[in-house]
């Protein structure tokens, strides 16, 4: 491995509520080596950035390089950042307030850290990497857990006023609709989330409607997964084709309202259920937008699905790294 004997390597780390991923790049950004932990919020901050710290030493170790060999380490963290400090303002899945994220890491690393909200840099990973570049105005739907947006306009992510802009999972598109994470009603998270697809299809089971899910994991339908939706659709299941098709129809009407708004070149998706569920949902997806968005406001816009998986935030994470470190 000549071309790296420089300090010229960057890592990407996706903190999330339940795991940390963190990826080795090369210099033009290709993903060398992976090592994933388990977050374990629950013991409080210094003890997940020190796991953070041994994910990143792991993932270099494993790529069987050194950590001198590393220019920066680029982070996406859930919640509100502030960028320049590399503070995570507020984290509620982290149970976080004004974390010194960039400095305990780089205490710990001698290296230069950078952090971002997580879902802009996965859009950055998405602009940057899948895109080689070629849009400077795309908007990221992630479809996970939860929803969330990132947003780059003009080649620069758009942070807003506070720093919690694109906050698209909260955008309320049923007026009187299902109770969000949030506390509010009707949400397009609580519409088209995972959790909300689960408990949709939990709703209708007790209700007395039938799926051939039940059969594979028992009434309760406990460890239900993306996949088990994917698998429940292919045998021909309605229930859970109707709950999806209803996702990707709100997906869509929010797609339209973020065409009308913010009219990108390029409206990527991404997430979880996205990644099990393409071929499901992504037509609906593209239809229904089409169908929504005022005419003449979707002339030459590009929609589709991302193929980065669960390394779009590791690979946005290189980016931010790459790109900061300038
Ligand atoms: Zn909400």
């Amino acid at each position: 491995m000549a071309e790296a004997a420089k300090s010229d390597l960057f890592v990407g780390v996706d903190l999330g509520g339940t795991k940390i991923l963190a990826g080795v790049f090369s210099p033009q950004l290709k993903l060398l080596q992976t090592a994933k932990l388990s977050t374990k919020s629950s013991r409080g901050f210094a003890a997940v950035v020190d796991r953070v710290a041994r994910c990143v030493r792991d993932a270099v170790d494993e790529a069987d390089m050194n950590l001198k060999q590393v220019r920066a380490i680029g982070i996406g963290a859930p919640g509100a950042i502030e960028p320049e400090t590399g503070e995570v303002i507020f984290a509620p899945n982290l149970q976080w307030k004004d974390a010194p994220l960039k400095k305990e890491l780089e205490k710990q690393l001698e290296i230069p850290v950078f952090v971002e909200n997580d879902c802009n840099a996965c859009a950055l990973g998405v602009q940057e990497v899948e895109l080689k570049g070629r849009t400077r105005n795309l908007l990221g739907i992630f479809l996970g857990t939860g929803i969330g947006g990132g947003l780059i306009i003009d080649g620069r992510v758009y942070r807003g006023f506070n720093g919690t802009a694109g906050e698209l999972g909260h955008m309320v598109i049923q007026v009187g609709g299902p109770k969000c994470g949030c506390g509010n009603n009707g949400c397009f998270e609580a519409l088209a989330s995972r959790t909300a697809l689960f408990r949709e299809i939990q709703t209708r089971v007790k209700a007395g409607e039938k799926t051939i899910l039940t059969d594979l994991l028992g009434g309760e339908l406990d460890d239900l997964k993306s996949g088990d939706l994917r698998k429940a659709i292919r045998k021909g299941d309605k229930l859970v084709e109707k709950v999806v098709e209803g996702a990707a129809e709100y997906t869509g009407i929010a797609v339209a309202n973020l065409i009308n708004i913010l009219n990108p070149e390029v409206v990527v998706l991404g997430g979880g259920v996205i990644d099990a569920l393409e071929d499901e949902m992504m037509s609906i997806i593209v239809e229904t937008a089409l169908d929504y968005a005022m005419p003449g406001t979707t002339k030459g816009i590009e929609i589709l699905a991302s193929k980065l998986g669960d390394n779009a935030g590791i690979t946005g994470g290189a980016v931010l790294a790459r790109q900061r470190a300038k």
